[in-house]
């Protein structure tokens, strides 16, 4: 037995010193120089005591040598669970008690904070820091650059990788080796990803985005990548001529609208610009295009999932819809009993394929409402397909607001929203009310400058939509709430406005 992950991502590359991963900071790290790194750190691990199937918890910032500790943990079979840079001592608690972990790993400057909570759930705290510091780099500096890869079957687990707790606490889905290989092999076809490719990676590693789509894909095809410790839209600007794709959340790209020196000439060598982890406005795409060019190519998935929609790579990328499913992947449009419905309609968007997750970590009640019989998952998002099989993402679940017993979809309103003049984007929310049960709030951004006129859109919003629908109250801010994955963050929102009608 192998192990599917290591065999395919790693051992392929083994003795070759084309570039893995450009430090914009400095240097290089060939494949060859990678791989040894990973045993050294399979082999500090090992030295701890781990083995096989212990999990290891890590919340280290990003840098080349957070990415060969997890793909050490890899190649010793060891599951890891890679954790937000933003959570405090008290989330990390959370999840060293629940993944039952025997090590956390964490940044040199946050030692004296967690050690006590990784003690309180019984597991050791060892160090990772940038550029070669901790505890922990420094076993794996005196670890052989050969160790042995821990066999592993395609349905183990490699990683629990917490959901962003956007709807409630996280969760710890549970990922196998297929799980993981499979999406970023269909990835790579999809993307049409080789050896020749240099990818922008401005994401954390924490999330599947950064972690699963981006890396393993870069591996799997055996190309590079720039790896920038946090998104900086002029470090990237300063890479792109040498770049041929890049991977962001839509923030990234608005951001890089907002560069006047983004232009289609510094976009000249790319071939592919990559998005997704929350919607990209169909205006972004508009503008983005208009730009430099390139239509984004925007996709779906989730860190139970990971990838399972994406627009076309040869074909029609169509603004505000997140493609077609990929190959292997089955989505359908259900009703809340699971029974699919007409072509067309809204209903909730359940998935199936050797990508799908195992199931939440000691959370056997919740993956059984979420996880059907038959391997369908339950994702929680609102969607439509065409009669071309583009789906359209059009909210989550627990976003819908039923108002006097009508659904009303925020995307509908928000996109209405959207299109007045001076409003850069919106997020309607339900909040209680007496007499409806719930009713719509509307909370707008404007565009830089420009003072959105609410009458003007309210007359707009009175004419286009039923009366059911209308925002019973529109607020103008600054910036919507958002996590580090670009998530507009609803349930801050409707606590914000949980009282306007109470
Ligand atoms: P939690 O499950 O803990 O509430 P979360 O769902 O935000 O958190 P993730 O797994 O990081 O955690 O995010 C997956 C979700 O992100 C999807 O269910 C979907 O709502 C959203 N998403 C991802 N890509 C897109 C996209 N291209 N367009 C719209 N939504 C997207
Ligand atoms: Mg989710």
């Amino acid at each position: 037995m192998g192990n599917p992950i290591h065999d395919t991502l790693l051992a392929a590359h083994a003795g070759r010193d084309t570039v893995f991963l450009h430090v914009p900071e400095g240097g290089t790290v060939s494949y060859a120089e990678f791989l040894g790194r990973v045993a050294q750190f399979a082999g500090a691990l090992r030295a701890e005591g781990l083995e096989s199937g212990d999990r290891v918890a890590l919340q280290v910032n990003k840098c080349p040598d957070a990415l060969a500790l997890i793909f050490g943990c890899i190649q010793a079979g060891i599951v890891f669970l890679p954790l937000n840079t933003g959570y405090t001592a008290e989330e990390i608690s959370y999840f060293v008690e629940n993944s039952g972990a025997r090590l956390l790993v964490c940044a040199p400057a946050n030692q004296p904070a967690l050690r006590p909570v990784a003690e309180a759930a019984g597991a050791a705290c060892l160090t990772l820091g940038a550029e070669g510091a901790g505890s922990l780099a420094r076993r794996a500096d005196k670890a052989p650059t050969e160790a042995p890869v821990t066999p592993r079957a395609p349905d183990d687990i490699a990683a629990f990788l917490y959901t962003s707790g956007t709807t409630g606490r996280s969760k710890g889905a549970m990922l196998t080796q297929d799980n993981l290989l499979s999406n970023a092999l269909t990835l790579v076809e999809a993307w049409r990803f080789t050896a020749r490719d240099v990818l922008l990676h401005a994401l954390p590693i924490f999330h599947t985005h950064g972690l699963f789509v981006a890396t393993n894909v870069i591996l799997a095809a055996g190309a590079s990548m720039v790896f920038f410790p946090k998104f900086d839209p002029d470090a990237l600007l300063g890479w792109m001529p040498r770049a041929t794709t890049m991977m962001g959340v839509p923030t990234f790209y608005t951001r890089l609208l907002d560069a006047p020196s983004f232009t289609a000439e510094a976009a000249g060598n790319m071939r592919l610009f990559i998005s997704g982890s929350a919607p990209l406005l169909a205006e972004t795409h508009r503008r983005f295009e208009a730009r430099c060019g390139h239509q984004i190519l925007e996709r779906y998935g989730m860190t139970e999932t990971n990838m399972n929609t994406s627009n076309p790579h040869d074909g029609e990328r169509r603004a505000g819809t997140v493609g077609l499913p990929l190959p292997g992947v089955e989505v359908k449009v259900c009703d809340a009993d699971g029974t699919e419905l007409p072509r067309g309609e809204i209903g909730v968007l359940e998935v199936r394929g050797p990508n799908v997750f195992k199931g939440y970590w000691q959370m056997p009640e919740k993956t059984a409402e979420e996880l059907r019989a038959d391997g369908f998952f339950i994702t929680g998002d609102l969607a439509q397909q065409d009669a071309e099989g583009y789906v359209t993402i059009v909210g989550r679940n627990k976003d819908l607001i039923i108002s006097g017993g009508y659904n009303i979809y925020p995307k509908e309103i928000e996109s209405l929203l959207d299109d007045q003049p001076g409003v850069l984007e919106s997020a309607v929310i339900g909040v209680p009310h007496p007499d409806f049960g719930e009713t719509p709030v509307a909370v707008l951004v404007p565009e830089a400058g420009a003072t959105p006129d609410l009458d003007a859109i309210k007359t707009t919003v009175t004419t286009a939509l039923a009366r059911f629908k209308h925002p019973r109250h529109m607020v103008v801010v600054d910036a919507l709430p958002r996590n580090t994955m670009g998530k507009v963050q609803k349930a801050a929102l409707r606590e914000t406005y949980k009282a306007l009608f109470t």
